[in-house]
């Protein structure tokens, strides 16, 4: 990937928790990125995450104290072991000859909503990172962070530093963003659940966003959303892999002649994180149902699969619907309160938790039929019942217990004799020169990368605005 864009490549290059999840790591870490700096590949962003199982144990200290803390104190609390993690790279990197600045959320300018545990990014001040680059430093930048305009701390979710990273290479208008990880790419399922699955070397961001939003926790799904609304390439590689060409890219859309000939599934994905309500009783009363989810998207929770069926022979009505297992206190209190008021009284709420939905993807399914079935027959083979099920035209979802999944789901017979593989024949090719747009761009550019600029004398100043 280098090569296709030489030494003048802008980079944003993002490491896990894994590749910093010791001191060992970190130093193998900061020698790669070290060699490629003496090789001339300068304008390097690098993204780091907290060590890995250090976000784990600061949420857990969280809800020993109070499990039903502030946001703003959970924020500050989770979004700490970033800070440690740029501190220690960019030490490693001074042994290495290398002079790193560190930047914090709030220090570079990454600017959030106000919406803490979730927070999307709304801007990013980019000027800090050309000023490094002018004088010879490597900036290193605290991911999963953001600032609000109160001034608060604010955290982009779990797994956010995929999408701190692409948002920085959007803002930067990078030639790619790369994602280095503990696995070689994205694989067609799990490689750690499912040992022969494939690793999909070429994806694009249509299929790269079912999977991650269907629970491939490889990517943070709002990363590959941005990749696509910015067309900027991710590629997704082991940190420690030093083999080039085994990693994913992901990037445009392919073209419908190859979409003919795209394999059926790409890829299965599990999201064993799934809670389940079902409402019963419900009067036949039109505009319950939009109150229901209209006070329950106030609380900012995400509802995922929603089954509704008004039956003729049936005087009430009855829906069903899943979110992430985290929200399923607060969705209750919300359906709690609302079953206090009249219209509501006499629904009943039946509240589940232990699902998992397991979905195929794959844009092939847009020109095939059948899928579906073969699905359901391969679950009804394994006695697996399926609570839910939602389509689109290319993915099947599938709620089940999540208990089922210890057995073998007899996914190979998803793909239909039709594995797997690289589905894109576009290359990236092009490359930029690092300096920062000399003239006022558009503020809605085409892309939908709403951009301003200002010139301030020396130094050209670039502000990207986005909307993730
Ligand atoms: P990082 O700490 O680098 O952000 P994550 O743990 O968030 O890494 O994501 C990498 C993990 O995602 C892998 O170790 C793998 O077990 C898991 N994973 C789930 N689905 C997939 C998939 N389809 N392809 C690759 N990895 C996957
Ligand atoms: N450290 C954060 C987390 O564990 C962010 C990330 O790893 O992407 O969720
Ligand atoms: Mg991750």
């Amino acid at each position: 990937m280098y090569a296709r864009f030489g030494k003048q490549a802008v980079v944003v290059q993002k490491y896990g928790g894994t590749s910093v999840g010791s001191v060992e790591r970190i130093a193998s870490v900061a020698e790669r990125i070290a060699k490629q700096y003496r090789d001339g590949y300068t304008n390097l962003a690098i993204v780091v995450s907290a060590m890995s199982g250090e976000t784990n144990r600061l949420v857990d200290l969280v809800k020993q104290v109070n499990p039903r803390a502030n946001e703003k104190f959970y924020d500050l609390a989770v979004a700490a072991g970033e800070q440690v993690s740029i501190a220690l790279l960019a030490a490693a990197l001074e042994r290495n000859g290398v002079q790193a600045r560190c930047f914090l959320a709030f220090q570079l300018g990454i600017f959030t909503d106000p919406l803490h545990a979730k927070a999307r990014i709304q801007s990013i001040d980019t000027r800090d990172i050309f000023n490094c680059w002018n004088v010879g430093i490597l900036p290193v930048i605290a991911g999963f962070q953001g600032i609000s305009e109160e001034g608060e701390l604010t955290t982009l979710g779990r797994g956010g530093s995929d999408t701190s990273a692409v948002a920085i290479a959007a803002a930067l208008k990078a030639d790619f963003c790369e994602i280095n990880t503990d696995v070689n790419g994205v694989y067609s399922a799990d490689p750690r659940l499912i040992p022969d699955a494939r690793l999909i070397r070429e994806l694009d961001y249509e299929v790269a966003l079912e999977m991650a939003a269907l629970g491939s926790k490889v990517l943070h799904s709002r990363c590959v959303e941005l990749g696509a609304k910015y067309k900027m390439p991710i590629v997704v590689r082991n940190s420690f892999n030093p083999n080039d060409s085994e990693r994913t890219i992901i990037m445009n859309s392919i073209n419908s002649t190859e979409i003919l000939e795209a394999p059926l599934v790409s890829g299965i994905t599990l999201d064993k994180n799934i809670a389940k309500l079902s409402i019963t009783r419900l009067p036949k009363v039109s505009g319950l149902i939009t109150e229901i989810f209209g006070a329950i998207a106030e609380r900012n929770i995400n509802v995922d699969i929603i089954v509704h069926n008004l039956l003729a022979d049936e005087d009430s009505m009855r829906v069903g619907f899943t979110i992430a297992r985290e929200d399923l206190p607060a969705t209750e209190e919300v359906l709690r309160s609302l079953n206090r008021k009249p219209p509501f009284r006499e629904m009943s709420i039946f509240a589940e938790d232990g699902f998992a939905k397991v979905s195929a993807v794959g844009v092939g399914m847009k020109s095939q039929s059948g899928v579906a079935g073969r699905i359901f027959a391969a679950l009804s083979q394994k006695e697996v019942d399926i609570h839910m099920i939602s389509t689109s035209e290319i993915k099947v979802s599938c709620v089940v217990r999540s208990e089922v999944m210890r057995k073998p789901l007899g996914a190979r017979r998803w793909f239909g004799g039709n594995c797997a593989a690289g589905s894109s024949k576009k290359s990236l090719g092009g490359a930029t020169v690092p300096s920062p747009p000399q003239t006022p761009l558009s503020l809605f550019a085409p892309s939908g990368l709403r951009v301003t600029t200002t010139d301030q004398g020396v130094t050209t100043a670039n502000h990207s605005i986005l909307s993730v």
